[in-house]
């Protein structure tokens, strides 16, 4: 069964994201371990959770995909938002382990005129002070757009993050459409060739999440807005042949599309319409 969600507020707890991911008709979800524009967080509550994971368990179903923050960025060039990544990161990581196995994917960051290399190297930095070897949680590097000094907009990118990271088997990659269509990758007319130097580069068992979202954009505009699904310049079509993919079926795909909970619902009984 094809595995789809959308991102759900986090601010009522565990449960009831679990049960709000129910009434969408998805069996798996995104949320935001903490305010995605600020960076507190709640703390998380034992009974709230094992909750979650009763119900999760009941219904069987797998993965869900937390988002850290937009205001993370490892590798500003000021001291300060570097802490502030640093210290949210290890709180989110250990936070996750409250619901073990799942994943955690985070934008690599913006170098902010530094260049790609200095960018690279503090992402890594990061990581390797926050990564633990008892960690369940695979941590996922996001493909991005491109837009201003983003870091990650090509695979290769996102291979020398992971060159740098002393446990990159706690690493995987997630796939944003909107995102690698807008860094100019072909995923409408040559979605195989875009996996194969995925595979290539990255190697297609690291990718372990999708972020399924239509682009408002051409391809290549490193602009990063999204678009409902079949209402960008991506297309119907080639999410049909998406979610179909043979090494991208098992995965978890999440909406980040621009919604309301009517609208995701009939997003996600289209999608699972057209999964095969
Ligand atoms: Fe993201
Ligand atoms: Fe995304
Ligand atoms: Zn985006």
């Amino acid at each position: 069964m094809l595995m789809i969600g959308s991102h759900i507020s986090s601010s009522k707890g565990y449960e009831a994201m679990g049960k709000q991911a129910l009434k969408l008709g998805a069996n798996t979800f995104a949320f935001f371990t903490r305010n995605p524009r600020g960076g507190s967080a709640k703390a998380v509550i034992a009974d709230d959770v094992e909750r979650y994971l009763a119900l999760w368990r009941e219904k069987g179903y797998g993965q869900i995909v937390a988002h850290a923050p937009y205001t993370l960025n490892a590798c500003s060039d000021k001291e300060e938002v570097r802490r502030f990544a640093k210290e949210a990161f290890a709180d989110d990581l250990s936070r996750m382990e409250y619901t073990p196995g799942n994943y955690y994917n985070f934008h690599p960051g913006s170098h902010v005129g530094q260049g790609v290399e200095i960018g690279i190297e503090l992402i890594a930095q990061m990581l390797n002070e926050c990564l633990k070897p008892e960690q369940t949680t695979v941590v996922l590097l996001e493909t991005m757009a491109g837009k201003g000094s983003e870091i990650g907009r090509s695979f290769q990118e996102l291979r020398m993050i992971l060159d740098q990271v002393e446990l990159s088997e706690k690493m995987g990659v997630c796939l944003d459409t909107c995102h690698v269509w807008d860094a100019g990758y072909d995923i409408v007319e040559d979605l195989d060739g875009v996996l194969e130097e995925f595979d290539r580069c990255l190697g297609l068992s690291r990718l372990k999440a999708i972020h399924i979202n239509d682009s408002m954009n051409p391809r290549g505009s490193h602009k990063d807005r999204h678009a409902r699904i079949g209402e960008g310049c991506i297309g119907l079509a080639a999410f049909e042949r998406i979610i179909n993919n043979p090494p991208l079926r098992g995965l978890p795909f999440i909406l980040e599309t621009p919604n309301d909970d009517e609208g995701w619902t009939k997003e996600i009984a289209m999608l699972r319409e057209k999964s095969r």
